[in-house]
């Protein structure tokens, strides 16, 4: 999609910190990091966020979270423990509208998620 951030990341046009790449996801260090590990997770097509899942591809969703814990053990936080987190819509302040999940870790993180 034209003037998708994370679509531009996902073609190479926008730079970024790549950590992990498969044939549905890429991920990348996240610009405003708010913890020692923050990557985000990104599905290679365009979907706008958890509220247009309608006609996704079930294997980019599963690639999604499945790339959570293989990202996690490659950067050392999958013993001590990690968040993967979803904004949706503006009560939550998603402010990228392509769909991606947040993966946390490396210090101790809150119980509350806001
Ligand atoms: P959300 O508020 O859930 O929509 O999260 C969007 C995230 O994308 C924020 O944590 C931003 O710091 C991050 N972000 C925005 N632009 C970039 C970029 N060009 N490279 C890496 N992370 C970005
Ligand atoms: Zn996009």
């Amino acid at each position: 999609m034209t003037n998708c951030v994370f679509c531009g990341i996902v073609k190479g046009d926008i730079p970024s910190t790549k950590v992990y790449e498969d044939d549905h996801v890429v991920a990348f260090r996240d610009i405003n990091p708010q913890a020692p590990v923050h990557v985000l997770i990104v599905p290679r097509t365009h979907i706008g966020g958890l509220d247009g899942l309608e006609g996704a591809a079930d294997a980019a969703l599963a690639a999604c979270l499945r790339a959570a814990h293989i990202i996690a053990k490659q950067e050392g936080i999958a013993g001590s423990g990690y968040r993967l987190a979803a904004n949706c819509g503006a009560h939550a302040c998603q402010t990228v509208g392509h769909l991606h999940f947040h993966l946390l870790g490396g210090r101790q993180l809150t119980g509350e998620m806001g």
